[in-house]
């Protein structure tokens, strides 16, 4: 399926000189929406995979069909002060601008086996900060998946030795 064509490019948002590519018409699209869900579900099923983990906000559109399809948890990362219960932290940069990212801290057992689902990934600033929180949790990431990869901006060298999956590539 081509899913480019479900992409809409916004220039200069949320900032001047940031090209967004904005998921909304995929999901908008019942059966590339579907199509695209189901990839990730294909590419999880070898894995043994015990939990997915998805950052706020989109992660959690893309990450919560795909633990439903494989009948598992799925675990939320969210901004500071966005759970309710103990949470562990990390600082991390993202293409534009510098946060905080959180994880309750019983959200997965030491040797778990964990599929991070998020739409996009660009500088991977986002997949590094939801990594180490769950390696630091005892998690074994066991992959990481993305609707779409901006290539140029050299987020995969963050993730070395991981297995990825990008269903688009820009
Ligand atoms: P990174 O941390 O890899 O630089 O940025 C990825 C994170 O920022 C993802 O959580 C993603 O939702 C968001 N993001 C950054 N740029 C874009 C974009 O162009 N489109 C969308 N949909 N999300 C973006």
């Amino acid at each position: 399926m081509d899913y480019k064509e479900h992409i809409a490019i916004v220039q200069d948002w949320p900032k001047e000189g940031i090209t967004f590519k904005d998921i909304t018409p995929l999901m908008d699209n019942g059966k590339a929406f579907k199509s695209a869900v189901d990839e990730i579900v294909h590419y999880s099923k070898d894995k043994e995979i015990d939990l997915v983990v998805g950052p706020e906000a989109r992660g959690f559109i893309v990450g919560c069909p795909v633990s439903y399809a494989l009948e598992i948890g799925f675990a939320p990362v969210r901004k500071e002060g966005k759970l309710p219960r103990d949470t562990i932290k990390v600082d991390y940069g993202l293409e534009y601008g510098k946060d905080v990212l959180t994880i309750h801290k019983d959200a997965i057992k030491p040797g778990q086996r964990v599929l991070i689902v998020d739409d996009l990934l660009a500088t991977g600033g986002t997949i590094e900060a939801t990594i180490a929180l769950v390696e630091e949790l005892g998690g074994v990431v066991a992959g990481c998946a993305f609707l779409v990869e901006l290539t140029y901006l050299d987020g995969r060298k963050k993730l070395d030795g991981y297995d990825v999956l990008t269903l688009m590539q820009y």
